[in-house]
This record gives C-alpha cells, structure tokens and sequence, in this order.
C-alpha cells in the first residue's frame, strides 16, 4: 500500500466514533482495554460484509462503512443490549485515500449516533471484505434472546419490510419505477437503520427478539423455532412502505416483505398480559411497530390471508430477475 497501514490507521481510524471514558486503551495498543459498567452481562456480534456478495462493488464507501456497524447494531439492538464499542477488521485491495474517507466518514457519524467508540482492529490486503465486531452490554439477565416466547404470545415488527431488497434490486437495476419512490427504496438498502433504541425499551415487555436480516417470514420461523412454537402472520398485516406498493403493487409487496432480507428491523414477541402497558409506554405510531400475528404450538410457520393458509414461494426476490 502507498500509505504505510501505521498511517492509514492513524489517519483514517484513530478517533472514530464516540469518546468514552470506559476506554481504558483503544486503537494504538496490542489489543483494546474496556471496562464494563459493574452489574453488566458483555453482549457481543460480530458480522462480515464482503464486496459483490453482500452489497454490490461500486457501493458509495459511505454506505458501505455505515451498513457494516448498521448490520451489527442490528444484532445488539434484537439482545436488547446498549452498543458501546466496536472492532474493525478491514480487507482493502489498495490504500485509497478518497474511499478510505468517505467509508471512514460513513462508519463514524453512525457510530457517533449510538456513542460507540472504535477500539481497535486488523487492516490486511486484499478483496474487499469488512468485518466489524460491535460489542455492548445490558443488566445482568436481562438479554431478549430468541427462545423466550410462548405459546398466545403476539408477534410484532417494527418499520416496513421488503424495503432493503427493493433497494437492493433498484441498486443492481433489476427493478424501475418513480424517480421518489426508487431513491427511497435504494436509501432503505443503503442506509439501514438498526432500532437501537427499541431493543432497549423492549427488554420490560417482549419475550423474544430477533433482528429481520434473513426476511420476515424465514426470521419469524427462526424466533418461533428457538422458543420450540410455531408462527402465525397474517397477510394483510404485514407492513408496507408506500413506495414499495408504488412501485410493485399490493400483492408482490407483500411477498417482498416476507421473503426480501436486509430490513435490519426488529421481529418480537410480546405474552398478552403485557400488551396493555407496552401500547402505554412505547406507543405504536411513536415506536413504528405493528402486530403481524402470533405464537402458537403448532410449529411451522403460516401466512393467513381471509382465513386459509397461503402457499407461499420463497420467489418474490426472483420476480425481478
Ligand atoms: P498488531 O500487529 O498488534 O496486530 P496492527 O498494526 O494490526 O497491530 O494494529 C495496530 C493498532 O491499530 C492496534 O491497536 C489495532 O487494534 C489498530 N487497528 C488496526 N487496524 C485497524 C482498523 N482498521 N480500525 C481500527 N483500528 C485498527
Ligand atoms: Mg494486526
């Protein structure tokens, strides 16, 4: 690399994010020294992008460093735990100064959003791949996982879905339409917004959380298998963005929210007996969730449109193919 990876790491790495005084030692040491608030349980993800396989090559680096905590945050936000530091590993085929600043510039601003400091890292050549290993914490006990639901629990996700993988196809040119609806569609794929604070909030009310990466109807089975149930959603509850039913109509909108990954929104389970205090307390309209169906004994998961299951095929992503 022209820039020697000393000077790479001091120009592009070193101060980004959140200042936080429980960073004993961060980037510039052998390895970071933090110190976790007394009480806590350590909450840590870890996940990789690589460059044509999880976000198309010519990506704005921007993009590319705000998805890679995005992604992460994602992770945190579904344990219900409060992000705080953050590891980067980074695999770059050359030392380019314009792309190492603009993806340092995307990873910072949303890393100085959620107060997370970056603690440190690895910078090898190569294809371009990202890694980056957020880590948090949370009360003792208190993590959401995705086994806790129990039969009769509602189910809920938070934003609209399908939007990320309309972007996605926007992006790769596989899918058109109006100007406005295909350059909010592309920014929903771009710019994830990983519910940070709704994860956190969540922790006095749900019994099960996961993060939408994989699609809602493939995550929704994930929650109700780890908590040994079944799903049931309903069809015409699923939540949809305008510019999504603009450009695929109704019915193929659906299908792309069921099926369509990379929403970074959050899927949970709430029992009946605490529905009444989570409308009070986090209200709906405030907090962007919607009830999508429920938890039940049966296992599987089902999507029910006026009262018959639906065959449903995984291939709403290939429509636009
Ligand atoms: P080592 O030889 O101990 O692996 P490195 O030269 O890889 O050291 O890294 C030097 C310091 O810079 C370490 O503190 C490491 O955590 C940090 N670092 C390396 N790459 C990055 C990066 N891409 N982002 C943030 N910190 C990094
Ligand atoms: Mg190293």
């Amino acid at each position: 690399m022209g820039l020697s990876e000393f000077a790479l790491i001091e120009r592009y790495f070193r101060g980004v994010g959140a200042q936080r005084a429980d960073v004993t030692l961060g980037v510039g040491d052998d390895a970071a020294v933090l110190r976790v608030p007394p009480g806590s349980e350590l909450v840590v993800a870890t996940d990789t992008l690589v460059a044509g396989v999880h976000f198309p090559q010519d990506s704005p680096a921007d993009s590319i460093g705000h998805r890679a905590l995005a992604v992460n945050l994602s992770d945190l936000a579904a344990m219900g735990a409060r992000p705080a530091w953050a590891l980067l590993a980074l695999t770059l085929p050359e030392a380019d100064e314009a792309w190492l600043g603009e993806f340092a510039r995307g990873l910072g601003e949303l890393a100085h959003t959620h107060e997370v400091a970056l603690v440190g890292g690895d910078t090898t050549r190569g294809p371009l791949c990202i890694t980056v290993q957020l880590l948090g914490y949370l009360p003792s006990g208190a993590a959401l996982n995705r086994g806790g639901a129990r039969a009769g629990d509602v189910l809920f996700v938070s934003g609209t879905c399908g939007d990320a993988a309309a972007g996605l196809a926007i992006e790769q040119r596989r899918l058109t339409g109006p100007a406005e609806a295909r350059n909010w569609l592309r920014e929903r794929f771009l710019w994830p917004t990983p519910r940070v604070a709704l994860g956190e909030q969540l922790r006095g009310f749900a019994s099960a959380c996961i993060d939408v990466s994989d699609g809602l109807l493939a995550d929704a089975g994930k929650l109700a298998s780890a908590s040994h149930l079944g799903a049931e959603l309903a069809w015409s509850d699923v939540p949809l963005s305008e510019p999504l039913t603009t450009l695929l109509g109704e019915r193929r909108a659906r299908e792309l929210a069921l099926s369509g990954g990379d929403d970074y929104e959050l899927c949970f389970a709430v029992p009946a007996d605490n529905i009444a205090r989570l409308f009070a307390q986090l209200p709906a309209q405030q907090w962007h969730y919607t009830r999508i169906g429920a938890l039940r004994a049966t296992p599987g998961t089902v999507v029910v449109r006026d009262g018959s299951v639906m065959e449903f095929s995984h291939s709403g992503y290939e429509h636009f193919v």
